[in-house]
């Protein structure tokens, strides 16, 4: 995948996963809070219907509830109402506070201060209730009517008394219900005149008690029939039941959802930031490993390289970077190479000179004709290894200057023949040139003259007495060819894929006593490329070789 591609998948997947974050998180809370906040609703009524059904209980009356509902609307800063089930107003904490009525949110919750009797299975196993046992006239009753009959009275007696405390102003004590359900005070209630005050109203009612629970011997569910008697005995004095109405809470809206969105939004943004360290990291990563890598390479590290990052423009840079490296290198060791061939081919002939020089000065060798020539040549030879150097130097860096003129190919050949006539026939090898006729070429003849007098040259140089040596020019694939074959000693095939190579020769101890520099060919090679051509060679041992130049 490319670079850009890379970048672009990994940003949209970080964006994306932020967003996809940022939904989830605000969903997930927003759904919890609605839950907590529904939840929350809920019980609260729960706990104000409790609060408002244990006043009755405990005062046995409404009287004096609105100081109560008062208390806890301030305190809940909501509005409380109730209202009995005629649509009479009991109490309204908004009318209370002679504030403009808030409406009222939530459906009414029924609060009963009655209670409901709870009979047990075993009611038979229950002691008698100490009420009954001492009333003479109630003997005849089963233990269930008894039970009934005796929690009857006990409430009864319960809610007269806190009602009689109530108006007195006395706080009557708390009740808790007892094992039948009946709420029963825990205390017994502070000293008062109550008790004497309620035993006639008390005494009233006791004759239709017991006739009522007496009625339910005749029904089948005994137990089931006792608890609807009890619950109409007992509705009879406790407070009526009411409706309960709910004004909205004041809450906050910023508190509701600030709090769990910022949460959102941080875990989003460590989440982003983190996505974004890591898809930073990866990315450059590749960068990082280059940027070190060339610094190894300035360093003077070329054998540095770095390790290919899959496809794609990091994968190229890659590449590249390794080739360029690899190229380095390359140029490096060809330029110590080159050096030490230099210093190599230069001091065997200087080796010679200055022995023949320090014979000379000391005496050892007679001064002569011969020697002096033969040091000439030596001398002469460095020269031309020079001048080849430079000129190959030259063309390898592109500097050699060509003259590009019009000129026939064929009259070269003809020139080259007639230049080497003296040495051929000197040699006792046959010179011919073989041309169909004008080749007219656009080129540096001089330069091209110089690539052919180097092959015949060589041609002549490795082909003994009684052999021949042929020139041609033609046209071969509609691009003109220059061609010297020599029926001379040939080039082992093993060899000829250094023919070209800089100094390099068949049999270095012949080769440069025949005159050779060894960088013959190279340029030559050089030049024919210049002209946007190629040389080549065809070559077999005893039989001769053939160099063809294709321009
Ligand atoms: P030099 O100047 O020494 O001849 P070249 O680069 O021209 O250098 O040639 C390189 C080597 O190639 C020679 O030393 C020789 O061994 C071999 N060579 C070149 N031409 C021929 C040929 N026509 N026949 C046989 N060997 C040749």
């Amino acid at each position: 995948m490319s670079f850009r591609a890379r970048v672009f998948g990994l940003v949209l997947l970080v964006a994306v996963i932020a967003i996809g974050a940022t939904a989830w998180l605000t969903f997930k809370l927003a759904t919890r809070q609605i839950d907590e906040s529904q939840e929350k609703a809920t019980q609260h009524v729960v706990d104000t219907a409790d609060i408002v059904r244990s006043y009755a209980r405990r005062h046995g009356t409404w009287a004096g509830v609105s100081v109560k509902v008062q208390a806890l609307s301030e305190a809940n800063h909501q509005r409380i109402r109730l209202v009995n089930l005629y649509g009479q107003v009991t109490v309204d904490s908004d009318h209370l506070a002679k504030r403009a009525a808030r409406p009222v949110v939530s459906p009414p919750t029924l609060i009963d201060p009655r209670p409901t009797l709870t009979l047990p299975d075993n009611v038979d196993e229950l002691p008698w209730p100490e009420s009954v046992v001492r009333d003479a006239k109630v003997r005849s009753l089963t233990k269930a009517e008894a039970v009934t009959l005796d929690g009857i009275r006990k409430f009864r007696q319960t809610q007269l008394v806190a009602r009689c405390l109530t108006e007195r102003g006395i706080e009557p004590p708390a009740v808790t219900p007892n094992k039948l359900g009946i709420p029963i005070p825990a205390t017994p209630p502070e000293a008062s005149d109550c008790i004497q005050t309620i035993k006639p109203e008390l005494a009233e009612d006791e004759g239709g008690d017991e006739a009522a629970v007496k009625v339910c011997r005749s029904e089948k569910v005994e137990h089931g029939c006792l608890v609807r008697v009890f619950g109409e005995r007992v509705s009879a004095f406790a407070p009526e039941p009411l409706q309960l109405f709910l004004g909205a809470v004041d809450d906050d809206p910023a508190k509701l959802v600030g709090g769990p969105m910022a949460v959102a939004a941080g875990s989003v943004l460590v989440l982003a930031l983190a996505g974004t360290a890591v898809v930073a990291r990866h990315v450059s990563r590749p960068v990082r490993s280059l940027t070190a890598a060339s610094r190894r390479l300035a360093d003077g590290h070329l054998d540095t390289r770095v390790p290919l990052v899959g496809g794609g423009e990091l994968g190229q840079l890659s590449t590249s970077f390794n080739r360029m490296a690899q190229a380095i290198e390359a140029s490096e060791q060809a330029q110590r190479r080159l050096v030490a061939s230099v210093a190599h081919e230069l001091r065997t002939p200087l080796s010679n000179l200055l022995g023949y020089l320090e014979a000379l000065q000391d005496g050892v060798v007679p001064p002569s004709r011969e020697l002096f020539a033969s040091l000439h040549d030596e001398a002469q030879l460095q020269r031309r290894i020079l001048d080849d150097l430079q000129d190959l130097t030259l063309a390898e860096a592109g500097h050699l200057t060509y003259r590009r003129v019009d000129f026939d190919l064929a009259e070269l050949v003809e020139t080259a023949r007639v230049a080497h006539l003296a040495v051929a026939e000197a040699t006792g090898v046959r010179l011919r040139a073989e041309v169909a006729g004008p080749l007219l070429f656009h080129g540096d003849h001089d330069r091209l003259r110089q690539v052919l007098g180097n092959l015949v040259t060589n041609a002549l140089r490795y082909t003994d007495a009684g052999g021949s040596v042929t020139l041609r020019a033609y046209v071969a694939n509609g691009r003109p060819v220059l061609e010297v074959e020599d029926t001379g000693c040939g080039i082992a095939a093993a060899d000829l894929p250094f023919v070209f190579h800089r100094f390099w020769r068949a049999d270095p101890a012949r080769d440069r006593a025949t005159g050779g520099s060894g960088l013959g060919l190279t340029i030559a090679r050089q030049i024919a490329r210049d002209h946007g051509g190629e040389i080549s060679v065809a070559s077999e041992v005893g039989v001769g070789s053939t160099f063809r130049v294709t321009l």
